[in-house]
């Protein structure tokens, strides 16, 4: 297992810079007062990589922590919330906002495709009364991206706040938090930062805090709660002890980050070949169109049974890539080009053992997709 390359569209390899910063001593991070300053700069540098002045909050917990503290924090009982759906993860916000208390509208679009905003501004003309809205940015199972600066922008028109999970794209492509005027954004570590899993994060403007601070009702949880976390800095205090060993590594993560100018250039350059191989080979890309440039889902063929692909992908070829899930579960393969994945080789020699796979598993490809993705590099 030790050299086998992890492909999955998160949790993503983890550099060797970020393992060895895990292991540096810790300090009380209750207690030492250089922690305080130490959360601050991680979190400045967060604000830096999604473009904004809003707090940035770090959790100790995966993406979903972020996601249903965001629910947990903003919605009461009674709110009218607005769940926008095209995609797994996009369905699965209706549930977070019903467990506490919305009383939810979810408008859904094809799952194969972006949110059309043209039909969104549309609808919006027509019905606006929401309180907030919830989207997905990168839709991780189908790999689709939805144009986030755009959907906000016509959120905005309308006063209905936003609650906008990006945990699989926030570092792979660009965010513009302020400009696009995004109320709560929230990542995870595993994916395109590619620290392990572990640390949710999110960015909340000053709406969002006063829908925070002005419920009339308690906020139901105190792991969740955002009202514990406004004034940390101020009071030297932390509503539970901060994973301060996996904070380490967010910083280090984020200082190789900062420093790497072709970041976007990469992710969108090695996404392309690998859309630009799919597409000329006979197999299908999953999208029509919205194609993440962090994953991509293929469409596995008849043929080919997902699980004999796979144990043939790990074990003979030392590579891992992932299914997916619900309702694309044993239909779709996805490949992660996130954070430390997005490298020539590492996709090289990913299409190399898919192809040989594919090949093994007697079907018939058209072309030698590691071959082509090449070709489409230069
Ligand atoms: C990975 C991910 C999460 C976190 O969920 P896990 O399945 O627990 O990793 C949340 N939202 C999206 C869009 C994700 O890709």
């Amino acid at each position: 297992m030790s050299d086998l390359l992890i492909m999955t569209p998160g949790p993503t390899e983890v550099s060797e810079e970020v393992r060895r910063a895990m292991s540096q001593k810790i300090t009380n991070p209750d207690l030492d007062p250089d922690f305080f300053d130490f959360y601050l700069d991680v979190s400045s540098k967060l604000q830096q990589v999604i473009k904004t002045k809003n707090d940035v909050i770090i959790m100790s917990g995966e993406g979903i922590l972020g996601l249903e503290s965001a629910c947990a924090s903003l919605i009461e009982p009674g709110d009218k919330v607005l769940v926008l759906d095209n995609g797994i993860f996009g369905r699965g916000f209706a549930d977070f906002a019903d467990l506490y208390g919305a009383e939810v509208t979810k408008w859904e679009f094809p799952y194969n495709e972006e949110i059309d905003t043209n039909e969104l501004a549309e609808k919006l003309a027509a019905e606006n009364d929401f309180k907030f809205a919830t989207f997905v940015h990168c839709e991780t199972p189908t790999g689709i991206i939805n144009n986030i600066g755009e959907i906000t922008k016509l959120l905005n028109e309308h006063n209905i706040l936003s609650i906008v999970d990006s945990v699989s794209a926030i570092g792979g492509v660009p965010i513009e938090v302020d400009e696009w005027g995004i109320d709560i954004i929230l990542g995870g570590s595993q994916k395109c930062l590619s620290v392990p899993p572990g640390l949710t994060f999110m960015s909340v403007s000053d709406a969002a805090w006063d829908a925070v601070n002005n419920r009339e009702t308690p906020v139901r949880g105190y792991y969740t709660n955002l009202q514990l976390w406004q004034n940390w800095y101020e009071e030297k205090y932390f509503p539970y002890t901060q994973a301060i060993s996996d904070i380490y590594a967010l910083n280090a993560a984020l200082d190789k980050w900062l420093e790497d100018q072709e970041i976007f250039a990469r992710h969108n350059k090695i996404a392309e070949a690998v859309r630009k191989a799919i597409a000329e080979s006979n197999l299908n890309l999953f999208a029509e169109n919205g194609h993440s440039d962090t994953v991509t889902a293929i469409e596995i063929p008849d043929s080919i049974n997902y699980q004999e692909l796979n144990q043939l992908m790990t074990e003979s070829h030392n590579v891992m890539i992932a299914g997916s899930l619900g309702e694309f579960e044993d239909k779709l393969i996805r490949i992660g080009h996130m954070g430390e994945n997005c490298y020539e080789e590492k996709l090289y020699r990913t299409l190399k053992a898919f192809d040989h796979s594919l090949r093994e598993l007697g079907f018939n490809l058209n072309i030698e997709l590691h071959k082509v993705f090449i070709n489409k590099m230069d």
